[in-house]
């Protein structure tokens, strides 16, 4: 998400007192009011991507410890 300025012109009443914040923006003046929550989809769907991506180097080294057992059994049994 990008970040606006602080205070834009409200787009329902016009005046310059639209107040962005991280999770919603509100003008005081006309008690207009939009929120940026995002849907529990994807959040999830973020959420998952993080998840998988940390849990990564632990995947491989677990395969690359399992592959030095099987280099080493192979050896041992020629
Ligand atoms: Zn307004």
């Amino acid at each position: 998400m990008s970040r606006k300025p602080y205070f834009t012109e409200c787009p329902r009443c016009g005046s310059h007192s639209f107040e962005h914040l991280s999770n919603h923006a509100h003008c005081p003046n006309c008690l207009h009011f939009e929120d940026y929550y995002e849907d529990t989809e994807t959040c999830y769907g973020v959420a998952r991507s993080v998840e998988i991506r940390n849990t990564k180097p632990a995947i491989k080294q677990k395969i690359e410890e399992k592959s030095d057992e099987i280099n080493q059994c192979e050896s041992q049994a020629s």
